[in-house]
């Protein structure tokens, strides 16, 4: 019998991780062999040293993350770049957006430096994009699959809601006149840059494990 396809999530950040092993589930009644999937995440590898992402883009993060863990693990791995670009600060924090304060996961730090360097920023001229890019390496590290989504919105003047992770609430969707900190989780899965960007690479996934890319 062949068996389940499995994918580790490559990524610490477990606010992130539970947002993507909701996006991964798919949101059709799924073929039966598609409904085998098994996801497991890097708390299974503790000793696992961080990966060093070093690279211009979001795209050439998420693909070196994803090749190194799954090298190391010796599994699929699913890793995750994500961030920030605003729109008047030439795209910053952009790649930096985990460490842009100085300390790697500092919400409150990045968000406070981000708020400080937008503050003489008039209303019409805070646009900004969450930005996310996917990629998926088999057990040798090669990327067998890459995709990406973004969403568009304004960066407000003060934190708003509690909700999300992040620069997720100083981050308004106009046409709901809320922050991703604000609204619920489920709406945030339906708009963000993650679920556009997952919306396409379960497409790709149903492929591979149709194609029996995982038995190999
Ligand atoms: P990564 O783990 O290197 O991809 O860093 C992602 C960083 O970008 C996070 O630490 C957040 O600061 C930011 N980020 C990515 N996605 C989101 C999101 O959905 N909401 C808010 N901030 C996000």
């Amino acid at each position: 019998m062949m068996s389940s396809p499995t994918i580790v999530l490559g990524t610490r950040n477990k606010k992130k991780g539970r947002e993507i092993a909701l996006l991964i589930a798919p949101p059709w009644e799924p073929h039966p062999r598609l409904t085998r999937l098994i996801t497991r995440t890097l708390d299974e590898w503790p000793d696992l040293p961080d990966i060093v992402e070093d690279a211009p883009t979001f795209a050439g993060n998420a693909r070196k993350k994803a090749a190194e863990t799954a090298q190391a693990v010796g599994l699929w791995v699913l890793a995750d770049d994500s961030g920030l670009s605003v729109d008047a600060l030439g795209g910053e924090p952009g790649v930096f957006s985990a460490r842009y304060a100085g300390t790697h996961g500092d919400d409150d730090a990045n968000n406070r430096l981000v708020l400080d360097k937008m503050a003489i920023v008039p209303d019409d001229q805070r646009g900004a994009a969450f930005v996310c890019a996917l990629a998926l390496a088999d057990p040798s590290g090669t990327i067998r699959l890459e995709s990406a989504g973004q969403c568009r919105g304004q960066l407000t003047k003060d934190l708003r809601g509690v909700g999300g992770f992040g620069y997720d609430p100083l981050f308004l969707i106009p046409e709901y006149h809320r922050t991703f900190g604000e609204l619920s989780s489920l709406v945030k899965s339906q708009l963000s840059h993650r679920a556009r960007a997952f919306a396409q690479f379960r497409i790709g996934l149903d492929r591979l494990i149709l194609a029996d890319a995982f038995a190999r």
